[in-house]
């Protein structure tokens, strides 16, 4: 099943049909977020660690795995999605790894003229690719480049949940140098005796260390998972990332006997 993102209808739906308006974020929610951090992590990616401008502007209800839309100073005009790359945190700060996109308008600034202070509009939180798996079922997070904000997110929350819980995720990208926050990830995989992880890259450059417990394969992701050898029949299955790559993945955990049903998907781009 994949995840669409006009999913304002939908919400609006279901504070009716709930009858608890005052619980559900009302998905016009504005808040007003400063730029905290901008941290250059992995080749052309960027994390900006966003925190609300006041108690009015923290995020209501936000979920693992959801996204915001974000405007940048001065250009009420230019908006654009970015799924939030953690699980809640006490101060409601928030981090948006954001990829390096030449031309780009919102990624020109992202990579230019943003500075630690700036103020961003940003509506939300939105979306439903959000954990639906009963406690017990394990679970396949399969994400790409930066396919991996709204997985990373999901895995903090199942970690902190439910450490023992069977997971597996594979992680995609171009080379090597793509990965980021992997001290973060060997900490999850060290926190979490169920969870396996498997960095996945083209090319990984000399020297290259995958945290303790991370294994590494060479090539696509989705062929990773076709190759994996694991029967997945039973798992449930969560993925992000540019579309085609999504659509390879999809076939691919299907082959592995993810029931296509219990696939959940977060695509964007090509
Ligand atoms: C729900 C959702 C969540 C998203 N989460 C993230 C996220 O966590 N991190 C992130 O970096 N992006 C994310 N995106 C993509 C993001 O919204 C922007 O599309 C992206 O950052 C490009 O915006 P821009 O203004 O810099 O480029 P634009 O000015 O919109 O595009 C400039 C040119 O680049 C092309 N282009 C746009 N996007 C891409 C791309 N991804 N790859 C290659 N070429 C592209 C366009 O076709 C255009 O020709 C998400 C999108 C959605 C819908």
């Amino acid at each position: 099943m994949e995840v669409h993102h006009a999913v304002e209808d939908e919400l609006l739906a279901r504070r009716d049909e709930l009858g608890i308006a005052s619980v559900l974020p009302h998905p016009d929610h504005l808040a007003e977020m400063v730029v905290r951090r901008i941290d250059e992590i992995g080749a052309g990616t960027r994390i900006l660690t966003l925190a609300p401008r006041s108690e009015a502007d923290r995020l209501r209800q936000h979920a693992p795995g959801q996204y915001l839309e974000v405007w940048i100073p001065n250009a009420a005009w230019l908006s654009r999605a970015y799924s939030i790359g953690n699980s809640p945190r006490a101060d409601d700060s928030i981090e948006l790894q954001i990829r390096k996109v030449e031309g780009g308008r919102l990624s020109t600034w992202a990579f230019g003229r943003v500075a630690v202070g700036d103020v961003v509009t940003v509506r939300g939180p939105l979306g439903n690719f959000t954990i639906r798996s009963p406690e017990g079922r394990p679970i396949v997070f399969v994400a790409r480049g930066t396919g991996f904000a709204p997985i990373k997110a999901l895995l903090e929350q199942q970690v902190e949940l439910f450490p023992t819980r069977e997971m597996v995720l594979f992680w995609g990208a171009t080379s090597s140098e793509d990965f980021y926050e992997l001290d973060h990830l060997g900490e999850l995989v060290a926190r979490a005796p169920g969870l396996s992880a498997t960095l996945v890259a083209r090319r990984f450059l000399p020297g290259f260390e995958a945290p303790a417990g991370v294994a590494t394969a060479l090539g696509r992701v989705s062929d990773a998972v076709a190759g994996s050898g694991l029967d997945l029949a039973g798992f449930d299955a969560y993925v992000a990332g540019p579309r085609l790559t999504v659509a390879d993945c999809i076939t691919a955990l299907s082959g592995r006997g993810v029931d296509r049903e219990r696939i959940f998907a977060d695509s964007y781009g090509t």
